[in-house]
């Protein structure tokens, strides 16, 4: 049996290999601990400025200030087990002190120590909230409609449009696309927007998703740092016609299901049949299939309903288009164009 001993060349007591262990720990420091950390905050909305550049700090106080204390913290990399214990305590609104018990185990003697760290919370108004605060923008959306005044339902849409595009905008680290404000009107819609590319996107959303056409009326601004500063203002037509239309050319009344722009397609509302025809001026626009008012069916003759009139609930005697099956009982959706009823939805 052979044990294979050395001793220690500084204390003389017995070591596997060369220095014995509490000799190599008086050669190291087993862990450093920043006494200060700072960080700089947003006052107005809490984004966090790392280097020169804000982003949204999703992370509350408490889980932000242990992970800035714990990247003040370094182990030795011959420590085993390292393990971190700490208690925070909010000094004042921008000082907080960091409690922290550190353990670990080295050349196998195991070791802990108590440390404090500072956390500085520097406060600044991040470039977001400095261009919010200033009323700062660089376009102007206007969406009106061609030959008519847009529903509330497009004018709706259209807000809802534009504030999901923010929140796709923020969400994407885009800080500086935002909505600097936006009108409802009789008219329309006002929607002031901070860059000119996140503008750009709500025009593109908003053409598509109603078939309008747009246009845009760059102005200079001036310039800085050589570039030409530009203000846009973008008009938005929505078409005079939209689906779910309900329409009337030459006596007859049609469902619009579809436009090109320049071709209607419908449905006839008595012969439910697919019909296609130019958009001009013979074309009368009455109403939207929305706002369509639903009437109690009471008796029925061949193509013959009897209906109760759901504002006045007088009887009255209407059309059946070709298809509806609704008996006494059932219900039938009506649309009114003066005092002509048309079923428009069975
Ligand atoms: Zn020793
Ligand atoms: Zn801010």
């Amino acid at each position: 049996m052979s044990i294979k001993q050395t001793i220690c060349p500084r204390c003389g007591k017995p070591s596997e290999e060369g220095l014995c262990g509490p000799c190599r720990l008086h050669e190291i420091e087993w862990v450093t601990v920043e006494p200060r950390v700072k960080t700089i905050m947003c006052s107005t909305c809490g984004s966090r400025k790392v280097g020169s550049t804000w982003s949204d700090c999703p992370v509350d106080r408490e889980v932000l200030g242990r992970s800035l204390v714990i990247d003040g913290i370094r182990f030795h990399p011959d420590i085993k087990d390292p393990a971190v214990e700490m208690e925070i305590r909010e000094l004042s609104s921008n000082r907080s002190q960091a409690y922290i018990t550190l353990s670990g185990e080295c050349y196998g003697i195991p070791k802990t120590g108590k440390y404090k760290t500072l956390i500085i919370w520097g406060k600044e108004q991040c470039d977001r909230c400095c261009r919010i605060s200033g009323s700062y923008y660089e376009g102007i959306i206007q969406v009106r409609a061609d030959g008519r005044r847009p529903t509330e339902w497009e004018n709706r849409r259209s807000a809802e449009i534009a504030y999901q595009a923010e929140d796709d905008a923020q969400q994407g680290g885009d800080r500086l696309s935002f909505i600097s404000s936006l009108d409802v009107s009789k008219d329309g819609v006002d929607i002031v927007v901070s860059s000119l590319g996140f503008g750009q996107s709500i025009v593109n959303y908003l053409s598509s998703y109603f078939g309008a056409k747009s246009t845009s009326h760059p102005k200079l601004m001036g310039e800085k740092e050589g570039r030409k500063l530009y203000r846009v203002t973008w008009s938005i037509r929505l078409p005079r016609i939209v689906r779910g239309d309900i329409i009337e050319r030459a006596g007859s009344y049609c469902q619009v299901t579809g436009s090109d722009g320049t071709t209607l397609r419908t449905r006839d509302l008595i012969s439910s049949s697919p019909r296609s025809f130019r958009e001009d001026e013979t074309v009368r626009v009455i109403g939207n299939i929305r706002d369509a008012e639903q009437a109690m069916v009471t008796h029925r003759e061949g193509l013959t309903l009897g209906i109760l009139d759901p504002k006045t609930s007088i009887p009255l005697e209407i059309a059946a288009p070709k298809g509806c099956l609704t008996q006494a009982g059932g219900a039938v959706s009506i649309f009114r164009d003066g005092d002509m009823i048309i079923v428009v939805g069975y």
